[in-house]
């Protein structure tokens, strides 16, 4: 179905057939999940949510929890049935999945967009079409390709087109020589190997579209990745010279238009060392590096989700304070939860736990934002708090 309901009009909360509630459905039940979910109830819409896990982060504060595989027809059966528009909040939803769900239900983003969105090689030949420049990279589904692949890609990183996530299913490649290995250690499936660059920062855009074509965005996020997993997001005014944040900003608004995208999209980019702009991927759902914009911003990502999948107005986000945010990983809990009493002494501190019942190294279990008036005031408390919880300076 093309528009959030059969007459294309905004689904309003409260305002279903039959007196019932509206309810807006999310396949997946993680933290961003969790934080759609959020911003739905707090616009007074019911919430279905679909994870397998019990004890998903999502699903434990839903009107409804499916707890269902994400292919099984049962439940996808009972999404629809509860339903009057569903998102994803992850792009490994299984593709004909989505395809079942808007075939009866308003879906945003549509499945052709998170195919693209969920197969680097396709999302790498969406950015060629956009005209924005990728790193060199070639597709790697054969012997004869990998054999194939040319002296310029070493060094290089041989990625998944599928299912990565947080770094997992990437191998670094020093030389020919570690390719095959390599492709091996990944299940000798399709790959894409893609040159090293030398990054001099990593900056990330979002956006939110809606069916009119109205595309709303924030600002440029500048983020630290440590191990492959995003540590810190910080956005304040001189952050990223303002050429460049232009850039990104055009570059991601036409990757959305010209995928005819509905919903929140983000899209990651690597600065190189002479200051020019490479995109990396993009995410069809809000994004960790926007999570800032629930404490900073006038309009969340989640709220912009919510917006964008019931067909209602998208106003253009105002940032009202500088803004750092920490990624909190399970490794704080070692040895055990951290204090953080004393964080939230700091001022402008907003702590974020996703209720997750247990703690892994590297599992994102929560973050915390620190809001100020200026980015002197924000470095010091941020500086402040990593310390105290045992992030490594930044
Ligand atoms: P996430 O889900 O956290 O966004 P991911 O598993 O999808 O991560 P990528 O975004 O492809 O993985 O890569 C993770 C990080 O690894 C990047 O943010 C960057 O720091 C580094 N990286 C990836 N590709 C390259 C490259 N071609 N050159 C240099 N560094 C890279
Ligand atoms: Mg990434």
């Amino acid at each position: 179905m093309s528009g959030p309901d059969a007459a294309g009009t905004s689904l309003l909360p409260g305002t279903g057939t039959n007196g019932q509630q509206t309810t807006l459905g999310v396949m997946g039940g993680g933290q961003l999940g969790r934080m759609f979910v959020q911003a739905a109830q707090r616009m007074g819409y019911f919430t279905a949510v679909l994870d397998p896990d019990v004890a998903s982060p999502a699903g434990l504060i839903s009107h409804y929890h499916i707890r269902s595989d994400y292919s099984d027809q049962q439940g996808l059966a009972q999404l629809i049935a509860r339903c009057a528009a569903i998102t994803t909040e992850f792009e490994n939803v299984p593709a004909p999945a989505l395809l079942s769900l808007g075939a009866q239900r308003h879906v945003a983003p549509g499945a052709d967009a998170v195919a693209v969105a969920q197969d680097r090689a396709l999302e790498k030949r969406h950015f060629a079409w956009c005209g924005v420049p990728v790193a060199a990279w070639t597709l790697i589904e054969t012997r004869a390709q990998l054999d194939g692949a040319s002296d310029e890609l070493f060094p290089g990183i041989l990625k998944t087109c599928r299912l990565g996530y947080d770094g997992k299913g990437q191998v670094r490649v020093a030389d020919r020589g570690a390719l095959a290995p390599a492709w091996a250690e990944l299940g000798g499936g399709r790959c894409v190997l893609e040159k090293q660059l030398a990054l001099a920062a990593e900056c990330s855009v979002i956006v939110a579209r809606g069916a009119d074509g109205v595309c709303v965005n924030y600002p440029v996020q500048s983020n630290l990745h440590r191990n492959g997993i995003l540590a810190v997001t910080s956005v304040y005014d001189g952050n990223i010279p303002s050429e460049l944040a232009a850039q990104a900003i055009a570059a991601t608004k036409l990757v959305a238009e010209k995928l005819q995208y509905v919903g929140v999209l983000c899209v990651e980019f690597f600065v190189l060392e002479d200051g020019s702009l490479v995109v990396n991927e993009m995410a069809p759902r809000p994004h960790n590096s926007g999570h800032y914009s629930i404490d900073a911003c006038d309009v969340s990502q989640f709220e912009l989700q919510v917006r964008a999948l019931a067909g209602l107005p998208l106003t253009q986000p105002r940032q009202h304070s500088a803004a750092l945010m920490l990624n909190l990983l399970g490794d704080l809990w070692e040895p055990r939860a951290p204090d953080f009493a004393q964080v939230l002494a700091l001022p402008g501190a907003h702590l974020h736990l996703y209720g997750k019942l247990q703690a892994r190294v590297g599992r994102k279990m929560g973050h915390l934002t620190l809001t100020a008036p200026g980015a002197g005031e924000l470095l010091e408390s941020a500086h402040t708090a990593a310390k105290l919880l045992g992030i490594a300076a930044f």
